[in-house]
């Protein structure tokens, strides 16, 4: 894919109105805490969509009902200057030995899941030189996603 800068505001401009819906339908809040200060990502603004709204479904999935699901940016350093996107949920929580096979293909929890959204979110994150991690506990879930900072030059 050819990597370009991609500015996550609009990106989110584009998508949330679509995952809004979804969880207003569900009875979930949510909200997105943008960051105006931090510099646009290298990435395929698409594959990116698709990660976001792959995480954002889960979200939703699991809070059934009632919940908040935030979205937020932040600061990130890992090989070099990258933006940090959380997707966090209210929900139950992954237990721990559930925690570690969640990206593996075809795990699923869900009656009528595939257990393919995460796989292909870790695939897509890879193939942009980003990356993707979760933490979970009883207060919910977090998926954060790690995206190359676009240089000056981008
Ligand atoms: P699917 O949604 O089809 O089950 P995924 O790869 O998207 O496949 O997710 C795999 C599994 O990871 C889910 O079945 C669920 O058990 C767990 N999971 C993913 N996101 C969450 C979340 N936000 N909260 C709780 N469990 C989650
Ligand atoms: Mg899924």
């Amino acid at each position: 894919v050819a990597l370009v800068p991609v500015h996550l505001g609009e990106l989110f401009r584009e998508m949330l109105p679509m995952l809004r819906n979804e969880a207003t339908m569900h009875g979930i809040l949510l909200r997105y805490e943008p960051r105006a200060d931090l510099p646009p990502v290298f990435a395929d603004k698409e594959l990116l969509k698709q990660v976001f709204l792959n995480l954002g479904k889960n979200a939703i999935e699991a809070m059934e009902q009632r919940g908040t699901l935030t979205i937020r940016e932040r600061r990130g350093f890992g090989a070099g200057p990258e933006v940090l996107v959380d997707v966090c949920d209210t929900g139950p929580g992954i237990p721990q030995e559930s925690l570690e096979r969640v990206f593996d293909p075809f795990f699923t929890t869900k009656e009528q899941g595939t257990g393919l959204g995460l796989s292909i979110c870790q695939r897509i994150m890879h193939e942009l030189g980003g990356s993707i991690g979760v933490t979970s506990g009883n207060g919910g879930t977090v998926f954060t996603v790690a995206i190359p900072a676009a240089g000056k030059r981008g």
